[in-house]
Order: structure tokens, then C-alpha cells, then sequence
């Protein structure tokens, strides 16, 4: 993993000349002035762990597994956020932790937390690092030090209760892993989020992951049979059945708690069969209401694909749904690109009567070929990203979700928004999941540097939360809260809420050393 931008430089971008040619000219992006600064340039937070600390976490999981050198600690200082790469990029790691350390077991875990709970040190629990809203960044204030507890060597397939269909997994799998070794038993998660890469298992489950195939296998806290957690306050084991009328699902106080709750150590994940086949095509509607009208009625009268995503007219003629190919047009001839995808072992009849549905509203079939292009596109906008801020220009995202009857208030304030603080911004959206009651409106911004980038998105977004609040959608649906949705996700809570939250947090947490600063307002 690039440590200032994203995956493997290998798979480095160009841009091409017409993608070139609409920063130029449409938004007046230039050159950065100055070049990213090399690895060992970046200023680090200065250590403030005493050596006998070191010492001591070293005692609990083997001094190799607790890393001081310069390199350990700039690839763990925050996420893969565009404000987290545009600092990194500029030399300032000042949110570095003081050390890596990495566990080999719950066991060693729960130490570590005592450890930690004792001398007051704060813990980052840390698995891809791929998160984009500030959930790998530690108040430092008040604690002896930093460290980030990096799951990397947890990172087995456990169990297969092929009966049951689950899996138990330790939380530090990265997805194609842990594909790789469900396939061997003829089985997937059928998760694939465009961090897929990189991120963990026991991110998507602390932060509510949503993958581009949600239609079909469901979000990731779909997928959480159950899971074993450690806390300073001792362990919590979730999830003994398939439903329970057991009193409240303590689960879900874990999934999303990004580690403020406790560390999760192991899953047991609700797997699929292996799809016997898998088809993807292209649809076009010539507005973006008649195609957000066409996914609501495949989601409430069926049947839904796997995958569903609807980019509206500019997300369309930038060619964002296909990263490949992008800049050589949308493939959907003005309107709005749906991508449709199905996987499993009825795909004929699915993608017949969605086939159906989608004529009937007024969709254009494209053919497979735009479903290839973006199948192979996938998971590679994250490179584009990189590219584009060589450039010199900001790339974002944001997304929210609503209900379907606010659905364009919340489409129209947020770019509303977005405009009204970056001026002249390139605004592209698409439905990226849906459900019977509503769906997911994810954006992506580009837009010139002026100044210090990292403050203009920090305005600009911002004024997009505040939008988002007002209109009635919710601040985050997969990428979670971290520190940069801390206060929205108050709002949302009400009072009574963040009182549960902190009530929470002082019972199994008391010393409060767990990922500081992040989810809890
Ligand atoms: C380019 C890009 C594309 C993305 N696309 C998507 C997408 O399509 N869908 C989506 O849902 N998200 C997406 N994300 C966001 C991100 O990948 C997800 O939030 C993912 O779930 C994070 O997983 P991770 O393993 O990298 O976790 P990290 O980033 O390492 O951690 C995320 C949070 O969870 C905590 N945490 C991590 N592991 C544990 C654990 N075992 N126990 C307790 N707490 C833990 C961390 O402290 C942190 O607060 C994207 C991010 C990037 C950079």
C-alpha cells in the first residue's frame, strides 16, 4: 500500500488528455507547486511512550511485534481520507502513533488492554488503515502515548460450519484473503467495497461496511452472526442464534463502534455459495428521477439484481461508473447509466423479470458491455484519485442515505451545498445501494485547489453535513463517524442518545483509552 496515496504504485494511474483537458479548462486546476515530500521526510509526532512502556508492551506480545521505526509509524498515522492523503503528501505525520503494536491472539489483546487501561496509553485498534472519516486518529491529550494495535497478524480462517454456512475469521483478514479462502470450500462473503483491497474484516465490521454488491448479499452488519469481543472491562461473546428475542442485540452496539467499544477478535460471518454465474449489464434512463424511480420499484416489488447502481446525467458523461475507460464517455449516450449485475444460480429469471421492470419505467438496454467495463473498473477509481491529486486537484467523496420520498430534497441540498463552498465544483452522484424504504446517495466531488486544500474541503463538507442534517438523511451510511462526523452523528442521536453512547463507554472502557476522540461526542 502507497503510504500518501492509495494500493499498489504498480497499478499507478495516467490520466488521459480529455480528463486533462476538463480540470484545465473547466476547473482551472494547475500543477501542484510543490511535490509530495519523500517518506523520511515526514515530521512524526514526537514520542512521548517511555522506553519501560515500550518495554512492557513488548512483554505482552514479543518485542519484534512492537514497532518503533520511522516507516511503521508514518504508515499508520490516520486513513486513506483525501484531507488524511493531502497531509501526508505535505510532510505532516504529527498524528503519528508512538509505536505498532501487534498482537497475535485475543488473549494477547485483552493484556494489551489491561496494559494500556493501567498506564493510560491510547489504543488505535487498526486494520486496513482504509478509513475516511478520521477513525485512526487518537486524542492525545492526557495519555502517556499512542499506539496502533495493528490486527495484521490475526489474520486466519478459523472455522467453516458449512451446515450453518458461517465462518469464523480473525478480524485481521484482508478481504481477498479471506475470499481466497472461502473459495477453497466452494463459498464467498460476496462483500466487495471499493476499499476491498485493503480493508479487514474487522473493519467492515466496525465501521458498517457496505459493499457494491449489497443488493444481493446484504450490508456487512448483515453478515455478523456473531463475535467475540475484548474490552478493558473483560470479554463479550454475540450472537448464539440465528434470531433472538433475547433482549436487545448487543451486537449492533459493536458493529459501528469503531473501536471505542472494545477490539473485536474473531466473527462469525453468514457466508453464500460460490455464484454459479454472474452477468452485468448496462441500462439507460434519460433522467436521473425516471432511474431513481425504475431501482425504487426493483427494490420494493423485486426482483433486485445483486448489484444496482444508478450514476445521474454528470456522474453519466464523466464515465465515473466505468474508471477504466473514463473520459471516453459514459456509455449511455447522455441520460443515466444503471449498472445491473447478477450472481448466483437463477441469473436467466432474475435479470429477465428486472429486465422487465426497468423496460416497463422506461430504461434503454446497453448490453453487457458497460457491466463489463465497470466490473473491470471496479476497484480502481481509489488510483484514479491519486492521479488526479498529482494534478492539483481535490477528489472526495461523501454519502448519505434517506428515505425514497426525501430522496431528491437530500440529491439537491447536498450539491446545493457543495457549490455554494467550492464555487464552481464537479458534483457527481450515484445510488450506490438500495432498500424497499430508501437508498444510499454517494458523491463525488472534484474541484480546484485555492489555498490550503485540506481547509477548503474541510468547509465544503461541512456545508454538505449540514445539509445532509437538514434534509433529513442520515450522516453516514457505510463510511461511519470517526472524528469528522462526530458531532452530526450528536445531532442524530439527540441527547438521550449520546448519553446511552457515553453511559456505554465509561462501563467498558473506564480509563477511556480506547480509540480517544473517535465516534463518542
Ligand atoms: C478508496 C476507498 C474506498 C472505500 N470504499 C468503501 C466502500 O465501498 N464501502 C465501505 O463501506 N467503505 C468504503 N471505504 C471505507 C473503509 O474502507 C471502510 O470503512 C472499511 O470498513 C475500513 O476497514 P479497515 O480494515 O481498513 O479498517 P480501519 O480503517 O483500519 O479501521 C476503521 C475503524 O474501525 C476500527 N477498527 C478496525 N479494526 C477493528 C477491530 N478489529 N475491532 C475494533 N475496531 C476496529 C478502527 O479503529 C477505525 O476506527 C473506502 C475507503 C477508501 C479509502
Amino acid at each position: 500500500m502507497l503510504w500518501s496515496g492509495w494500493g499498489d504504485p504498480a497499478r499507478a494511474r495516467e490520466l488521459p488528455e480529455p480528463v486533462r483537458a476538463l480540470l484545465r479548462d473547466l476547473l482551472g486546476v494547475r500543477a501542484p507547486e510543490r511535490p509530495p515530500v519523500p517518506l523520511e521526510e515526514v515530521r512524526l509526532a514526537p514520542v512521548t511512550l517511555p522506553a519501560h512502556l515500550l518495554e512492557a508492551l513488548g512483554g505482552v506480545v514479543g518485542a519484534p511485534h512492537v514497532r518503533t521505526s520511522h516507516e511503521a509509524r508514518v504508515r499508520h498515522t490516520r486513513g486513506k481520507s483525501t484531507p488524511d492523503l493531502l497531509l501526508m503528501r505535505a510532510g505532516d505525520g504529527l498524528d503519528a502513533p508512538d509505536a505498532v503494536v501487534l498482537p497475535g491472539s485475543h488473549e494477547e489483546v485483552a493484556e494489551l488492554l489491561a496494559l494500556c487501561s493501567r498506564e493510560r496509553i491510547a489504543v488505535v485498534p487498526f486494520g486496513g488503515g482504509t478509513s475516511v472519516v478520521g477513525g485512526l486518529v487518537a486524542e492525545r491529550a492526557g495519555f502517556a502515548g499512542v499506539v496502533a494495535l495493528d490486527l495484521g497478524r490475526m489474520d486466519r480462517l478459523l472455522s467453516v460450519d458449512a451446515e450453518s454456512m458461517l465462518a469464523e475469521f480473525q478480524p485481521g483478514a484482508r478481504a481477498p484473503e479471506a475470499e481466497r479462502l472461502l473459495a477453497a470450500h466452494g463459498l464467498t462473503l460476496g462483500h466487495f467495497p471499493q476499499s476491498y483491497e485493503y480493508a479487514t474484516l474487522g473493519g467492515f465490521a466496525a465501521a458498517r461496511s457496505s459493499g457494491q454488491a449489497s443488493a444481493g448479499y446484504g450490508r456487512f452488519d448483515d453478515m455478523v452472526a456473531g463475535m467475540t469481543v475484548a474490552t478493558p472491562a473483560g470479554p463479550l461473546e454475540l450472537g448464539r442464534a440465528p434470531k433472538s428475542a433475547a433482549g436487545p442485540d448487543l451486537r449492533q452496539l459493536v458493529l459501528g463502534s469503531e473501536g471505542a467499544f472494545g477490539v473485536i477478535t474473531s466473527l462469525r460471518l453468514r457466508v453464500r455459495r460460490a455464484p454459479a454465474e454472474k452477468a452485468y449489464e448496462g441500462w439507460r434512463f434519460a433522467s436521473f428521477r425516471e432511474g431513481t424511480a425504475a431501482l425504487r420499484a426493483l427494490a420494493q416489488e423485486g426482483p433486485l439484481p445483486t448489484v444496482l447502481r444508478l450514476s445521474d446525467e454528470t456522474e453519466t458523461m464523466v464515465g465515473l461508473a466505468r474508471p477504466d475507460a473514463i473520459g471516453g464517455g459514459g456509455g449511455a449516450d447522455g441520460g443515466c447509466l444503471v449498472i445491473a449485475g447478477y450472481e448466483g444460480a437463477s441469473v436467466a429469471a432474475t435479470r429477465a423479470g428486472a429486465a422487465r421492470v426497468l423496460t416497463r419505467l422506461g430504461g434503454e438496454p446497453l448490453g453487457e458491455e458497460p457491466g463489463r467495463a465497470w466490473e473491470h473498473g471496479r476497484f480502481s477509481a481509489p488510483y484514479l484519485r491519486d492521479s488526479l491529486l498529482a494534478a492539483g486537484a481535490t477528489v472526495e467523496t461523501l454519502e448519505t442515505a434517506g428515505f425514497w420520498s426525501g430522496l431528491p430534497r437530500l440529491y439537491d441540498a447536498v450539491r446545493l451545498a457543495l457549490h455554494g463552498s467550492l464555487g464552481s465544483p464537479l458534483v457527481m452522484c450515484h445510488v450506490s445501494h438500495v432498500y424497499e424504504t430508501g437508498a444510499c446517495l454517494y458523491f463525488t466531488v472534484v474541484t480546484a485547489q485555492h489555498g490550503d486544500p485540506v481547509a477548503q474541503w474541510a468547509r465544503a463538507k461541512e456545508a454538505a453535513t449540514a445539509a445532509v442534517v437538514e434534509a433529513g438523511g442520515t450522516v453516514s451510511h457505510h463510511h461511519g463517524v470517526g472524528r469528522d462526523h462526530r458531532e452530526a452523528y450528536a445531532a442524530e442521536l439527540g441527547p438521550v442518545g449520546v448519553a446511552i453512547l457515553r453511559a456505554v463507554k465509561e462501563r467498558v472502557d473506564p480509563a477511556g483509552v480506547l480509540n480517544p476522540g473517535v465516534l463518542i461526542p
